[in-house]
C-alpha cells in the first residue's frame, strides 16, 4: 500500500498540523467549526519531505492521489479545471508547520486559460475582472513556477500604463488587460524558449512541485535559521477553490488581528481593500483602508467577520491573525494563525486572556519568550528613526545609549561625574576602565566578544554595549573613531543599540523602558510557580537597589574587587600590594577597611534584610597594579627629572612589585583564596569590614542582615578550612567587642573541576556552595573566555563544532556533569548545604532549566536579567 498523501479539507483538523501544515490544518479547523472557507484539499508535508529525499522526484502514488483529490473537489463544486462552461479556479498555497510569513510561494487563479476566461467573464458578468485574474495568474505562475524574472512582467505593465496615460492598475480597461494578457503570454513563451504550458492540469502539477521547491529557497533558509526552525520539516500544499475579492465594489480582501499585535489592546485591528485580490493589501500598491471603515461599505460581511474573529480567538484561546475575502458581499476566511506580537503585546494579551478566564496563569507563562522581555527592560531607540547604522558589532548588552564620544576612561569618568552623557569607545576594556564604564551611557569596543570583559561588566550594570565592532578604527591618542570615510571625534554624538549591535553616527531619540503593570502582574505569577530562588549579582548600593526593584530575593554574588578600583582606593591598594612586612601590610589594609565597610553598609541597607553573599577578593593582584611598560617609563622619567627621593622610592617599589607579580597565566595564578593563603591580612580585613558594616546597619531601627561569606577558587578543603578559621576569628572578635552577634554563613565557590570532583570533602567544611560556572567552564573546557571569541570559538560556533557558546549557555553535557555530581556529593556529606549558581549562566533561560532540574536552590544573575530568570525558572517547572 502506498502512503496517503492527500486529504480533503473536510478530513482535516487543527491536531493534524504536523501533517497538513499550519494553513491547511487552520482552514480545515475553521470548516469544522462552520466558518465559511473555500473548499479544497491538502497535499501533506510528508509528500514534500519524500520528494526532497528523492531529490525532487515525486514518490509513488502522489500524482494519482492529487488527481483524485482534484476530481472529488470538481464533483463537490460542480466545476472542472479547464472546463469552458463551468471552470474551476484554484489557489495553490504553501503551508509550513511553523508559520513563515511571506517566505514561501502561492499561486492564485490557476485554471484560467484562453478556454476558460470567457466563461468566467460571463458568469461574473464582468469582462474586466476575468482578464484581471488572467494577467495576475500568468505573472504569478511565470515567476513562481517557471522562475521568470518579475521585471519581465512589471516592465510590460508599466509600459502599458504609460501608453494609456493611467496611474493605477485599476484604471486599465478590460481591453487593456486583454492586450496585456497577450503580451504576458508572448513574453513568457519567449523566456521559456517556446515551452510555456497553457494546460491547467499540467500547470497544477508544476505548481504543486514549485511549492515543494519553495521550501528550499534561500530566504526560507535564512528565516528558518533565524527562528531556529528545522530544515527538514517540509511544507504542505493546499489546493483551494478561488473566491474573488476583485469581482467589483461588493467584493474585497483583507487581513485582521483579533487584538492589536503592537500593544496587545483588545481593539479592532486590520486593513482591507475593495475590489482587490490576495496580496494587494500587503503589497503596498494601493493604500488599504482601516477595518473600521468596512462596516459602512460591506456591513453584512463586516459583522460576520467580527463574529468569526471572536469565535476563532476563543476557540484557539489566543490572539489570531486572519486573512479574509468578500465575494459579492459574502465573507470567506482563508487563514487563521496565532498572531506574532511585540513583547509588550505578549504580556498584555497573556494578562487579559487570564483575566477573561480564557487561559490559566501557567499557560500564559508558557507563551512568553523570556528573552523577548529583555526588550522591555531597557531604553530603546525610537523605532520611527530613519538613520542607517554606520557600523555593526556584537549585541553584547541590551538597550540603547546616546552620548558624546569619549575615548579615555578618565575623561569619561570626569565628564560623566559632571552629569554629561558620554559613550565610552575603547579598543577593548580592562578592569582599569571600570570607573569610566560606570558613568558612561554605554560602551563600544572594536575587539572582544559577547563574554569579553566589557560585555560582562556592561551587562552586570545594565549598560548597553556593542562589542567587537569589526571595521572600526579607534585611535585613542587622537581621540577619533574612523569607519570608512566617517570620522567621529571626541565630543561628537553617537548612538549604540546593544540589542542589535548597531552603531549610529548621530544622537537618536530613545524611548523609556516599559516595566509596566502587565509586566509586574505576569511576573508575580511566575513567582507563585517557580521553585528556584532568583538572586542578583551586585557590587554596590545602586545595583543592589535595582536588583531589589526587579525582584531579586538577595545578592548571590557581591564582588569586592570592584570596590578597590576607585581613584581614592587604588593608592592604598598599591601600598598593600607593595608592603614588605606584615606590619606594613596591616597598615595599608587598615586604610582600606573603612572604605570597604562603607560600601557594605550601602549594600546591606539596600537589601533590607535579604541575604547577601559577599565574595572575598578574587582577581590576581597585578590587575590592581599599573602596566609594566608604563610604570617603567614613569620611574625613568622621575629619575631623569630628579624627582623627590621619597616619591621615587615609592614608584620604584611599585615597579619591582609589578615585575614580581607578573604571571604568564594570571587567571590560573595567584588569585582567589590563594591570595588569602599568602596574605591572611586580606580576608581578615574583609571579614571585619563586613561585620562592622553589619553592626552599623543593625544600629538603625528595624534593620536586619543576613550575611554569607564566600571563598573563591578553592580546590582543597584545606584552603576553605584555613579561610574559615581566619574569617571566623575576625567575626567573633568584632561581635564580641560590640556585644552582639548574628549568624554568618561561610561557604565556597565551586569553580574548579577538582573542587567539583571532591565536593563531598569540601561540603564538610562549607555552609553553602555557589557554582562559579564562568570559571568552571573556562577550566573544564580549557578555553580562556577573554580570548576565545576572537579566535577559534567563533569559528567553532559557525561550523557547528559547538552548538552553543558554552559561556552563554551552560555546557550541560560536560560542565553540567560536574555541577550535578557536586550537588549530589555535597548533599551527601552535608544535607544542610545550600546550593546556588552565580555567573553569566544564572540569567540564561536554557541554563536555568538545567539548574532547576539539577536541584539547585537558587540562581544569581545581573540585576537586569532578574525578571528573565524569574520567568525562566517558572517555565522550568510548568
Ligand atoms: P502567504 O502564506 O504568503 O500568506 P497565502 O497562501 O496565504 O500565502 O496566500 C496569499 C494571498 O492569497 C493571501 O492574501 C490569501 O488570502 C490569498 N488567497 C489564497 N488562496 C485564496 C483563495 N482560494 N481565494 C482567494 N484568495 C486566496
Ligand atoms: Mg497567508
Ligand atoms: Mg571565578
Amino acid at each position: 500500500m502506498t502512503d496517503r498523501y492527500v486529504y480533503d479539507l473536510s478530513e482535516g483538523s487543527a491536531e493534524m498540523k504536523p501533517l497538513l501544515g499550519g494553513k491547511g490544518a487552520g482552514v480545515a479547523e475553521m470548516k469544522r467549526l462552520g466558518v465559511p472557507v473555500p473548499d479544497g484539499f491538502t497535499v501533506t508535508t510528508e509528500a514534500c519531505v519524500d520528494t526532497m529525499t528523492r531529490k525532487g522526484e515525486w514518490p509513488e502514488g502522489l500524482e494519482s492521489q492529487v488527481w483524485e483529490g482534484l476530481k472529488r473537489l470538481e464533483e463537490r463544486t460542480g466545476r472542472a479545471l479547464g472546463d469552458s462552461t463551468k471552470p474551476l479556479l484554484v489557489s495553490v498555497r504553501s503551508g509550513a508547520v511553523i508559520s513563515m510569513p511571506g517566505m514561501m510561494d502561492t499561486i492564485l487563479n490557476l485554471g484560467i486559460s484562453d478556454d476558460t476566461v470567457e466563461a468566467i467573464a460571463k458568469e461574473a458578468d464582468n469582462e474586466r475582472f476575468a482578464w484581471d485574474c488572467y494577467r495576475r495568474f500568468i505573472q504569478m505562475y511565470g515567476e513562481v513556477v517557471e522562475g521568470i524574472d518579475a521585471h519581465v512582467y512589471e516592465d510590460a505593465l508599466t509600459a502599458l500604463k504609460e501608453q494609456k496615460g493611467v496611474e493605477s492598475d485599476t484604471d486599465l480597461s478590460a481591453d487593456d488587460l486583454k492586450g496585456l494578457v497577450d503580451t504576458f503570454k508572448r513574453l513568457s513563451n519567449e523566456q521559456l524558449g517556446g515551452n510555456w504550458t497553457t494546460d491547467p492540469r499540467e500547470q497544477l502539477m508544476r505548481a504543486v512541485d514549485a511549492v515543494f521547491r519553495s521550501w528550499l529557497n534561500p530566504r526560507a533558509f535564512v528565516y528558518r535559521k533565524a527562528n531556529k526552525i528545522p530544515d527538514d520539516l517540509g511544507t504542505a500544499v493546499n489546493v483551494m477553490q478561488m473566491v474573488f475579492g476583485n469581482r467589483g465594489d461588493t467584493s474585497a480582501t483583507g487581513v485582521c488581528f483579533t487584538r492589536n499585535p503592537a500593544t496587545g489592546a483588545k481593539e479592532l485591528y486590520g486593513e482591507f481593500l475593495v475590489n482587490a485580490q490576495g496580496e494587494d493589501v500587503v503589497a503596498g500598491i494601493r493604500t488599504p483602508r482601516s477595518l473600521a471603515e468596512m462596516e459602512e461599505v460591506l456591513p453584512e460581511a463586516y459583522h460576520d467577520l467580527i463574529n468569526t474573529m471572536k469565535k476563532m480567538e476563543s476557540h484557539y484561546r489566543d490572539m489570531q491573525d486572519m486573512e479574509f475575502t468578500v465575494e459579492n458581499g459574502k465573507l470567506y476566511l482563508l487563514q487563521t494563525r496565532n498572531g506574532k506580537r511585540t513583547a509588550a503585546a505578549a504580556l498584555k494579551v497573556a494578562r487579559d486572556l487570564v483575566d477573561e478566564g480564557v487561559i490559566t496563569k501557567e499557560e500564559a507563562l508558557m507563551r512568553i519568550e523570556p528573552a523577548q522581555l529583555d526588550q522591555l527592560l531597557h531604553e530603546a531607540i525610537d523605532p520611527d528613526h530613519t538613520e542607517e547604522p554606520v557600523a555593526e558589532g556584537l549585541p553584547a548588552s541590551p538597550g540603547a545609549a546616546v552620548g558624546e564620544a569619549v575615548f579615555d576612561a578618565d575623561v569619561a569618568a570626569e565628564r560623566g561625574a559632571k552629569g554629561e552623557k558620554v559613550v565610552l569607545i575603547r579598543f577593548e576594556t580592562t578592569p582599569d576602565d571600570i570607573h569610566g564604564v560606570i558613568v558612561s551611557q554605554g560602551v563600544l569596543t572594536a575587539h572582544g566578544g559577547m563574554t569579553s570583559h566589557a560585555a560582562v561588566v556592561a551587562r552586570g550594570m545594565g549598560k548597553p554595549c556593542v562589542a567587537g565592532a569589526r571595521g572600526i578604527k579607534i585611535d585613542a591618542k587622537a581621540a577619533t573613531l574612523t569607519i570608512g570615510d566617517i570620522v567621529i571625534h571626541e565630543g561628537d554624538m553617537i548612538t549604540l543599540d546593544g540589542s542589535t549591535g548597531e552603531v549610529f553616527a548621530s544622537g537618536l531619540k530613545l524611548i523609556p523602558p516599559q516595566i509596566n503593570e502587565d509586566f509586574q502582574e505576569v511576573l508575580s505569577w511566575a513567582d507563585e510557580v517557580r521553585r528556584l530562588g532568583v538572586e542578583a549579582n551586585a557590587d554596590n548600593a545602586t545595583d543592589a537597589a535595582k536588583a531589589r526593584e526587579l525582584g531579586a530575593e538577595g545578592i548571590g554574588l557581591c564582588r569586592t574587587e570592584h570596590m578597590f578600583f576607585g581613584a581614592d582606593r587604588l593608592p592604598a591598594m598599591h601600598e598593600m600590594i607593595t608592603a614588605e612586612t606584615p606590619e606594613e601590610r596591616q597598615a595599608a589594609v587598615d586604610k582600606i577597611l573603612p572604605m570597604q565597610q562603607d560600601d557594605f553598609e550601602g549594600i546591606f541597607t539596600a537589601m533590607k534584610g535579604l541575604p547577601v553573599t559577599v565574595r572575598l577578593l578574587d582577581p590576581p593582584l597585578h590587575e590592581f597594579l599599573p602596566n609594566l611598560v608604563e610604570q617603567s617609563l614613569k620611574v625613568q622619567k622621575m629619575e631623569d627629572q630628579g624627582a623627590d627621593a621619597g616619591e621615587l622610592d615609592k614608584e620604584r617599589r611599585l615597579l619591582a612589585q609589578v615585575k614580581k607579580l607578573h604571571e604568564q597565566n594570571p587567571m590560573l595564578g595567584t588569585r582567589g583564596c590563594r591570595l588569602g593563603m599568602l596574605y591572611p591580612e586580606i580576608p581578615d580585613m574583609q571579614a571585619r569590614a563586613i561585620i562592622r558594616a553589619v553592626l552599623s546597619v543593625l544600629k538603625k531601627e528595624g534593620e536586619t542582615v543576613q550575611i554569607h561569606i564566600m571563598i573563591p577558587l578553592v580546590f582543597t578543603p584545606v584552603e576553605l578550612e584555613t579561610h574559615r578559621r581566619i574569617v571566623q576569628q575576625a567575626i567573633d572578635e568584632e561581635f564580641e567587642a560590640a556585644g552582639t552577634k548574628v549568624d554568618v554563613k561561610i561557604g565556597t565557590m565551586i569553580e574548579l573541576p577538582r573542587a567539583a570532583l571532591i565536593a563531598d570533602k569540601i561540603a564538610e567544611v562549607a555552609d553553602f556552595f555557589s557554582f562559579g560556572t564562568n570559571d568552571l567552564t573556562q577550566t573544564t573546557l580549557g578555553i580562556s573566555r577573554d580570548d576565545a571569541e576572537n579566535g577559534f570559538l567563533t569559528e567553532y560556533l559557525r561550523t557547528k563544532v559547538l552548538k552553543n557558546n558554552p559561556f552563554a549557555s551552560i555546557d550541560q553535557e560536560g560542565v553540567g556533569q560536574l555541577v550535578a555530581g557536586a550537588v549530589e556529593k555535597g548533599r551527601k556529606t552535608n544535607p544542610e548545604l545550600s546550593l546556588g549558581v552565580c555567573g553569566e549562566h544564572g540569567g540564561d533561560p536554557d541554563s536555568i532549566h538545567f539548574f532547576n532540574k539539577t536541584g539547585l536552590d537558587y540562581v544569581s544573575c545581573s540585576p537586569f536579567r532578574v525578571p528573565i530568570a524569574r520567568f525562566a525558572a517558572a517555565q522550568a517547572v510548568i
